[in-house]
């Protein structure tokens, strides 16, 4: 299926600014987000559609590129195939305009959009992002990597529970374990019902007798981790992968956030990546590129020998198949792509001069082309 200009899924013009891109977008986002639209298939697609153009619009280099080139100019920058593919995704990746008493809790009474992930008793736990230097060598082939992480853990003496051995937390007498108070003003207006969170709780329903000595009640204490993190082969600077449910641990027993895993491309000394080929420059003699060899260039995975025929010119690119990057998610991979150089000496001895300039007397030296056409100079009005 066709893909729809992104500015138009905005619905916003070219030139538009970012602040009229992040106005049509929450618009957007509202109108078609999966709370609003329960089962809704249609109104899902649209709303990743909108997410996925507001990802590469509120981009400024992915933006120039796809005025540029269009989707061929953006394709694969969101993890995976391009687009979102998962609605939480969305949310943590868009946390400028999601994250933190977000505009969809005013809109929806509060707390409505983690519905189905974040269940049970409890505060949930945070997210945490995670940034990981990659080099080429590893994207090209995949990588697993262990990372320590600061991060809040269940407390071990008492569970998580919050509550000190022995004792155990009982429902909240003031809200009955609803976790609202709901209180009625009366004005010359009429009849007015304010639903607050219960302030003898913190709106969690349940409180503790005695709190434990370990986390003071939380649930949770401050602790090292170590995380496994497997990277696929394939992924691009600034993508992300999703650890879930080890972010934070939540509070009193909630459910723990994830762990956002962002990318960075660490350049390479020698390749240059585009896309999933890589392009390395080799520099060869003039004698080289008249005659043909073969020489030694280095590959992702080691040296290998490449032929370069007689008569090559500069600028030639050379294609060393699949010795680029593997693709994400699917099988294959990118090409190496060596463009050839000619180094031209900047000194030369006086016996290297005297050769050059007895070879420069030679039938295949003497003349360069365009002067050998008569109407050259005719061409150009000498
Ligand atoms: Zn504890
Ligand atoms: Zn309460």
């Amino acid at each position: 299926m066709a893909k729809r200009d992104y500015y138009e899924i905005l619905g916003i013009q070219k030139n538009a600014s970012k602040e009229e891109m992040k106005k049509a977008y929450r618009k957007l986002a509202m109108q078609y987000h999966p709370d609003r639209n329960p089962d809704n298939k249609e109104a899902e697609e649209k709303f990743k559609e909108a997410a996925e153009a507001y990802e590469i619009l509120s981009d400024d280099e992915k933006r120039s590129r796809y005025d540029r080139f269009g989707h061929d100019g953006v394709k694969g920058n969101a993890y995976g195939s391009p687009g979102f593919t998962d609605i939480n995704d969305i949310f943590s990746h868009f946390s400028d305009i999601f994250g933190g008493g977000s505009i969809f809790d005013d809109f929806f009474g509060g707390g409505q959009r983690s519905r189905g992930r974040r269940q049970g008793t409890g505060v949930p736990g945070s997210d945490l992002r995670v940034n990981l230097k990659l080099t080429l060598e590893e994207i090209a082939s995949g990588v697993s990597k262990k990372i320590k992480i600061k991060k809040q853990v269940k407390c071990s003496q008492c569970g998580g529970t919050g509550a000190n051995a022995g004792t155990s937390t009982k429902t909240c007498p003031v809200c009955h374990g609803s976790g609202e108070v709901k209180t009625v003003s009366r004005s010359v207006f009429g009849q007015f019902v304010n639903i607050t969170p219960c302030s003898n709780c913190n709106g969690e329903g349940s409180v503790i007798d005695e709190p434990c000595k370990k986390c003071m009640g939380d649930g949770r204490v401050n602790d090292e981790a170590t995380i496994n993190i497997n990277v696929p082969p394939g992924v691009h600077d600034g993508s992300y992968m999703t650890l879930r449910g080890e972010g934070n641990s939540g509070k009193r027993g909630g459910q723990p956030g994830d762990i956002i895993v962002v990318f960075q491309e660490i350049p390479h000394e020698y390749f240059m990546r585009e896309g999933d080929d890589i392009i390395y420059d080799l520099f060869i003699s003039f004698p080289t590129a008249v005659i043909g060899a073969e020489v030694e260039v280095p590959t992702l995975n080691g040296k290998a020998i490449l032929k370069i025929d007689g008569g090559t010119q500069p600028g030639k690119l050379l294609k060393m198949r699949d010795k680029g990057i593997k693709h994400l998610n699917q099988s294959g991979h990118g090409d190496q792509l060596v463009r050839v150089n000619i180094e031209i000496p900047k000194k030369v001895t006086s016996k290297e001069k005297e050769l050059l300039k007895e070879l420069s007397e030679m039938q295949s030296f003497k003349k360069s082309s365009n002067s050998d056409d008569k109407n050259f100079f005719k061409r150009f009005n000498f």
